[in-house]
């Protein structure tokens, strides 16, 4: 058996094997979240259950990894006109951009900055949930 050979057998084991340990990272990466839960009623619960919630654990972090969010998106922004300094709390919306923005003291009609997509971005204290979401433009 040659150098090659041998090369050749480890590849093929890597990739006949990746239908196990692709799962298994994760079931650890899972795992260790669940263990963390349990860890303080560890001697109580047996090995079937401990087996089953480190894999209902997997199961919801697999759930939330698919949901694609990192982080709760905050939708709460205080609106602070240029012009009067005016500034109120805004809920702003998710599905769409708010290009235009009047305000309710000095009637001026903000529009977003160069650079910006919306106005929230411009005047708002957080950017508009699409940029938190990490999407280039709403
Ligand atoms: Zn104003």
């Amino acid at each position: 058996m040659n150098n090659k050979t041998i090369f050749g057998t480890i590849i093929a084991f890597i990739i006949g094997t990746a239908c196990c340990w692709v799962p298994m990272l994760i079931v650890l990466f899972g795992g260790t979240v669940g263990a963390t839960a349990v860890a303080s009623g560890l001697n109580a619960i047996s090995l079937p259950f401990l087996l089953l919630g480190v894999g209902l654990m997997s199961y919801g972090f697999y759930k939330s990894k698919e949901k694609n969010k990192p982080m709760p998106i905050i939708l709460e922004s205080r609106i602070t006109c240029p012009k009067c300094n005016h500034a109120k709390e805004e809920t702003m919306p998710t599905d769409a951009c708010a290009y235009f923005y009047e305000c309710e003291n000095c009637k001026v009609v903000l529009k977003p900055l160069k650079g910006d997509c919306c106005v929230y971005c411009s005047y708002g204290t957080v950017d508009c949930p699409p940029i938190q979401e990490g999407k280039a433009c709403c």
